[in-house]
């Protein structure tokens, strides 16, 4: 049987809008947009995104992944393998063989090294004789270019330190601080 010609366009039309019409219904059950027409162009996936482009957000892969994700590792290391490096006896704090006593104080203090706390001691009792100097001066204008002696509660002046400045502390003298 031969059809004529615009009978089996006007069935095939027929056909393609119930198809159309069907997968409509199909995707507004399913809750998503009907998709209408649209142009779509093929273009080489290595180009940059356009700066027309407005969607920010989730687009496909950009030529600058491949670059960010070069030092990424291939593959995880267990937890085996990095405890072994971590625990590197070569990593570890070596043990000190320098550490001697303080013969004034018995604090424990490395070889060739002033001990912290005779220091702090010697320092704090200079500070104090500097502020006595000071309160003596009454400024920095009428500094002595005498000698000074620092004299402690119970010290008497010597014969030859009476040409000397004399400093004194209302305090006794320290063991460490020879007259
Ligand atoms: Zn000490």
């Amino acid at each position: 049987m031969a059809l004529p010609g615009g009978s089996v366009r006007g069935l095939l039309s027929a056909v393609l809008r119930g198809c159309l019409n069907a997968e409509q219904s199909v995707l507004r059950a399913l809750g998503l947009q009907p998709m209408s027409p649209a142009l779509a162009v093929q273009t080489p996936s290595s180009l940059p995104a356009a700066a027309m482009d407005t969607d920010n957000g989730e687009s496909g892969p950009s030529f600058l992944d491949s670059i960010f994700w070069m030092a990424a590792p291939k593959s995880r290391r267990t937890i085996e393998v990095n405890r072994c490096r971590r625990r590197n006896p070569n990593k570890l704090i070596k043990e000190k063989d320098n550490i001697d006593m303080c013969p004034e104080c018995g604090h424990l203090k490395l070889k060739h090294v002033l001990c912290g706390f005779c220091y702090a001691k010697v320092s704090h009792e200079t500070l104090k004789i500097r502020e006595e100097i000071r309160a003596k001066e009454g400024g920095p204008f009428n500094v002595s270019t005498l000698e000074t002696v620092v004299l402690y509660q119970g010290d008497m002046p010597r014969a030859e330190d009476s040409e000397k400045r004399i400093i004194e502390r209302n305090r006794k003298r320290p063991s460490w601080f020879a007259y």
